[in-house]
């Protein structure tokens, strides 16, 4: 008997770092085509993390590079189909929730191909969010949806969606088990000189990066951190940071290193040894969670509702003050709660999938 056909669609970092344990256990019982749609065309934010992850190489490029929402969406989706209509797959597998996940959901419902998503049934229940969009879009969309929580199972099942509804943990965490021991190997804060008290900071999302408002907001935060702190600066965050002239402000905030991107590796070593974390990031939060490091996210909601319940996640909003206030209370570091899964997320999802198709 074939093997089921699997075609996976990519686009952005915090995609490879979940394909990296997902291709691996797919390969095991599908055959899978691999598709990079060139989202994140970035080689810090995509070459450099597939190749330390082991994620395969791309079978098809679509190469949709810059451009708006409405642009890229609509290229990645007029590119798919001619990828979708040669290899005809059993199943379109999306992650998480971005431009590429929306388009490739697209072009598998209007090519009639069945759809999978990673990560469903998360919700921020800001609906102007552009993440939020795509992935409640994508759920209702999908055949098979794969939960990393309860509390996404819950959301889905509130927008009457339970067929094909799966809990299998998150297969962040199935990546954060593959390459905590190969993160610990690796130079962390001693490359920066950064002693034992630093906190780790990341911030690329739209609500924090799209307004002058915003951004000064974000810049106030650097300024009242009272912490030694490296900032591996997002593309997006660097760029608007220049044009809206706050740099040079950001640039002179003493103990604060502005980095490039780093690498998985290295920016998980960063993390294991955090004091804590300043982060927008979904994956990040997590991450943190998982490293046993407080985490202050500087939104008003998240997804990833566990880790404040748990109280190793607090959240701020954009918001100096708060910020500080989280960081004089911050607590110390902690056992990792039980959260998201046994670390085999992959490998249910490539059985249930397989099991579907077969
Ligand atoms: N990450 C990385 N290098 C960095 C910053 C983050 O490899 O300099 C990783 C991080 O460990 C996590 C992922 O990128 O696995 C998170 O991606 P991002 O914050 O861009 O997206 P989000 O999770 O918010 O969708």
């Amino acid at each position: 008997m074939s093997r089921p056909s699997v075609l996976s669609v990519v686009g952005n970092r915090p995609q490879f770092v979940k394909a990296a344990p997902l291709s691996r256990a797919l390969r095991e019982t599908c055959d899978e085509v691999l598709v990079h749609s060139g989202q994140h065309y970035d080689p810090a934010l995509a070459d450099l993390i597939i190749d330390e992850l082991g994620v395969p190489p791309p079978d098809h490029a679509l190469e949709v590079g810059p451009g708006s929402p409405p642009a890229q969406l609509s290229r990645i989706i007029a590119r798919l189909e001619p990828v979708i209509a040669e290899t005809r797959p059993d199943l379109v597998l999306v992650y998480g929730d971005t431009t590429t996940t929306l388009a490739a959901a697209l072009t598998a419902a209007k090519t009639d191909t069945a759809l999978g998503h990673v990560e469903a049934g998360l919700r921020s229940f800001q609906r102007t969010m552009p993440e939020e969009q795509n992935r409640v879009l994508t759920d209702h969309l999908s055949e098979l949806l794969f939960c990393p929580t309860d509390a996404a199972l819950a959301n889905l099942a509130r927008e009457g969606v339970t067929d094909g509804v799966h809990r299998v943990g998150d297969v962040m965490f199935d990546a954060h088990l593959m390459f905590a021991d190969a993160a610990r190997a690796r130079p962390g804060a001693e490359r920066w000189d950064l002693g034992e008290d630093y906190l780790l900071v990341t911030v690329h999302r739209a609500a924090a990066t799209d307004t002058r408002q915003a951004l000064t907001a974000v810049v106030e935060i650097l300024e009242s951190l009272g912490h030694p702190a490296v900032f591996p600066v997002h593309p997006r965050t660097r760029a608007k940071l220049e044009e809206a002239g706050l740099s040079d402000r950001a640039e002179a905030v003493p103990g604060l290193v502005l980095a490039e991107p780093l690498g998985y590796l290295d920016f998980q070593a960063l993390l294991l040894s955090a004091r804590g974390v300043v982060t927008d990031s979904g994956g990040v939060q997590k991450e943190a969670a998982f490293a046993g490091v407080p985490c202050i996210t500087v939104r008003d909601e998240t997804e990833w509702v566990e880790t404040v319940e748990a109280g190793v996640n607090r959240l701020t909003g954009l918001d100096a003050e708060r910020v500080v206030a989280a960081l004089e209370d911050l607590p110390p570091r902690f056992t990792p709660p039980d959260l998201y899964g046994d670390g085999d997320a992959a490998g249910e999802i490539s059985r249930i999938i397989a099991a579907h198709l077969s």
